[in-house]
């Protein structure tokens, strides 16, 4: 397979596969006739249409098999947005007379807005608890617990988060709602394809993943509903997806998707694996060769590919913006070009210092990642923070012991 090259024709180190990945050549090869042949309509009732429709079964039936559920139970929708506010929606539908949602504060934006955008519309009828973390970025799940109520209408908790990789115990917390008659969702975006998830085995009621983060195309998604549970749809219009989801298929999407599903499936051993060993000779690395550094998240309750490192009194951005000049992409939990010089909602709820979260960079590996892409990155990303601390005046504000003080560079005092 080709190298990724950059616009200045640079070969590209692409350590951002929790952003999105590259669309895998099979899954490419296996989507291509139907953009060209196989255009029918899997709704249609000739012929042509008709063996699209069979595809298209076929590729939830691979998509289901990877997640341990029945194809009847997935809905194909456009992405993992769509598919976390259709199943909180329809969880709030299924209980009009419940008012409140359990979620944590280090959800991704598409459920952690929506809920805060439910509890501004409704002039704040619905309650929306948003459950702590510790410094590892971990529950507690007597918290959790004591938070769910008879008003409890949905918990929608993540299987694994998108910054860190820390992984929620969600199929416990399932059946501790379960028990309570509360419904349960999981945005599984970051989780499916990268570690074991067997729905059949559990008592999650809805479960969101995304197609872009498998190595298939952006724009498809999929809500899993299971067998029984309550449901309307967020899309209305025309009967496709049992009339739980109106619009003509994304089709191409779809076939990409279940080739991306049976791939993850054969490679999932390798990810758990070869992947995981480069991104801890990666974190090591990183942790031995810079000072002032530190892993951000629980050491072993993570996501194989994710690691999530602080390096103290440099900015994050900085760091990007020079990484990419030697063609690595990475990302970072501080976001100042948003106007905004707050770090990111995740590494806040989980207490890392402001001086750390700062300067926090993600690097999430896949299959594609090598030993030499780790080694290149370790030989440059030290050079990078020593270049940038020269330059800091907290750096040496920091070794004059200033930093918090009455000299603080930041008059923080
Ligand atoms: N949930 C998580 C945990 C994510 O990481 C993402 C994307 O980054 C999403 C939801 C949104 O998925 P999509 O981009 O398919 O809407």
């Amino acid at each position: 397979m080709a190298p990724e090259k950059s616009e200045q024709g640079k070969k590209v180190v692409y350590m951002d596969n929790n952003a999105t990945t590259r669309v895998d050549p099979e899954v490419l090869a296996a989507m291509l006739p139907y953009y060209s042949e196989l255009y029918g309509n899997p709704s249609s009732m000739h012929t042509f249409g008709g063996q699209v429709g069979r595809e298209v079964a076929a590729a939830r039936a691979r998509i289901a098999e990877l997640i341990g559920a029945r194809p009847e139970e997935l809905i194909f929708t456009s992405c993992g947005t769509e598919s976390d506010s259709t199943a909180i929606l329809a969880a709030l539908q299924a209980n009009p007379e419940k008012r409140h949602i359990v979620t944590t504060r280090v959800e991704h934006p598409a459920v952690k807005n929506l809920c805060e955008h439910l509890d501004r519309l409704t002039g704040h009828k619905h309650r929306v608890t948003q459950l702590p973390v510790d410094r590892e970025g971990m529950l507690d799940l007597a918290q959790y617990e004591a938070a769910l109520s008879e008003d409890t209408a949905v918990v929608s908790v993540m299987w694994a988060n998108n910054e860190t990789g820390v992984i929620f115990p969600v199929e416990e917390m399932a059946r501790m709602a379960k028990e309570r008659g509360i419904l349960f969702h999981t945005d599984a975006v970051q989780a499916v394809g990268k570690i074991p998830i067997n729905l059949a085995d559990s008592v999650i009621d809805f479960l969101s993943l995304s197609g872009h983060k498998l190595h298939a195309p952006k724009g498809i998604g999929v809500l899993y509903v299971r067998k029984g549970a309550p449901f309307a749809p967020l899309i209305i219009g025309g009967h496709q997806e049992q009339g739980r989801r109106g619009g003509t298929e994304n089709v191409a999407g779809i076939i990409g998707l279940g080739k991306a599903c049976e791939l993850a499936a054969a490679r999932m051993a390798e990810e758990n694996g070869r992947v995981r060993q480069l991104r801890d000779k990666l974190e090591r690395g990183l942790l031995e060769k810079i000072p002032n550094s530190m892993l951000n998240g629980h050491p072993e309750q993570r996501l194989p590919n994710t690691t999530n490192v602080s390096f103290e009194y440099v900015e994050g951005e900085a760091i990007l913006l020079h990484l990419d000049q030697f063609g690595i992409c990475a990302s970072s939990g501080s976001a100042c070009t948003s106007g905004s010089l707050e770090p990111s909602h995740v590494l806040r709820a989980m207490g890392v210092p402001f001086t750390a979260a700062h300067g926090s960079v993600r690097l999430s590996l896949s299959v594609y990642n090598t030993e030499e892409e780790v080694d290149l990155v370790l030989a440059r990303l030290p050079e990078v923070i020593a270049k940038l601390r020269e330059m800091s005046p907290f750096w040496k504000a920091s070794h004059r012991g200033e930093v918090g003080g009455a000299n603080c560079p930041c008059a923080c005092s």
